[in-house]
């Protein structure tokens, strides 16, 4: 099963306590196609870019096998630009800016030959953009979608429509509590799930994410890392890593979901290591696999 992902391509500027880049190649399309190409089935991407994006970032997704057919490039636009800076705490940040450049006139055009039998993966972008796609899709198999505090608190309407449309929402705590006016993760997760989506994926940064749906609620742990250098982009990773891994399995039962949960883990846990998309060149699946492995060693215990 292909995975059709539709999202952001940005040039990053990153603060944290260990470092600091500007102009990085990322964007929520490019980190969940990247981690999603690890699962051996086609990555189709659908996003836009100015003149200005580096050929390295084309030659990043190329190397990764993800079909760029979808992609605009907009010669005298420039690209979608986002800064951010992390405190010692790396689960918090502040949005220095976000300047949406070519995003603003984007209107996503579907290619034909992708508009069957996809699992969709609607990165973060504007909820509008999220439904203009899923307007040209025809029947898709499964559709997770992303968000964040700044769609959430400027197009809550347009959300609340792209949510009625959707199986799977992937958000962190705060946002949840933020889109579902409800301090309690479980009750955000059961508010949200009124919404439009039968599961909601609640990631906490460093301290793992849980699966919610009506009948499950799954806790997986995080990585232990003692050397994170750039969070940036581990959402993004975590659902790539989800999709890829349905995708490879074409099989949405919540024991299988719970699998894709520690796959996402996995790959938001290889992306934190370097700064921007770097986490995400080089891995092999047998890489993949060992950490998997090592995700079930950290929460098993015997009965007795
Ligand atoms: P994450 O750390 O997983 O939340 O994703 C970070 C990525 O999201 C960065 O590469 C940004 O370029 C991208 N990003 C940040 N804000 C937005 C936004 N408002 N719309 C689309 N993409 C964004």
């Amino acid at each position: 099963m292909s995975v059709l992902v539709v999202g952001s391509l940005a040039l990053d500027s990153i603060e944290t306590p260990f470092g600091s880049a500007k102009d990085k190649v990322g964007g929520s399309a490019t980190f969940i196609s990247a981690a999603a190409s690890y699962f051996n089935s086609p990555i189709r991407l659908v996003g836009v870019v100015g003149g200005d994006f580096p050929q390295e970032g084309i030659d990043f997704l190329e190397r990764r096998n993800v079909d760029l057919e979808g992609l605009q490039v907009i010669r005298e636009g420039k690209t979608f630009r986002w800064a951010g800076r992390y405190h010692y705490d790396l689960n918090e940040r502040d949005t220095l800016s976000t300047d949406l450049n070519v995003f603003e006139k984007f209107d996503p055009v579907i290619p034909e030959k992708y508009r069957k039998n996809n699992i969709i993966c609607l990165g973060n972008i504007d909820p509008v953009l999220q439904r203009r796609v899923l307007d040209q899709l025809e029947k898709p198999r499964f559709v997770v979608c992303d968000t964040m505090n700044y769609w959430i608190e400027r197009k809550n309407e347009e959300l609340r429509e792209t949510l009625k449309q959707i199986n799977v929402l992937i958000l962190n705590d705060s946002e949840a509590r933020l889109l579902s006016h409800e301090p309690n993760l479980f009750k955000a997760g059961r508010t949200i799930r009124q919404m439009g989506p039968s599961v909601v994926i609640v990631k906490k940064g460093e301290h793992g994410a849980l699966l919610l749906t009506d009948q499950l609620v799954f806790s997986a742990p995080a990585y232990p890392m003692e050397n994170i250098f750039d969070p940036t982009g581990a959402g993004d990773a975590f659902a790539g890593g989800f999709v890829g891994w349905l995708a490879r399995t074409d099989d949405m039962s919540e024991e299988n979901l719970k699998r894709a949960v520690i796959y996402g883990s996995t790959l938001a846990s290889f992306c934190v290591e370097k700064f921007g998309v770097d986490g995400l060149a080089d891995l092999t699946y047998l890489s993949i696999q060992d950490r998997f492995r090592q995700f079930r060693e950290l929460s098993r215990f015997d009965e007795d």
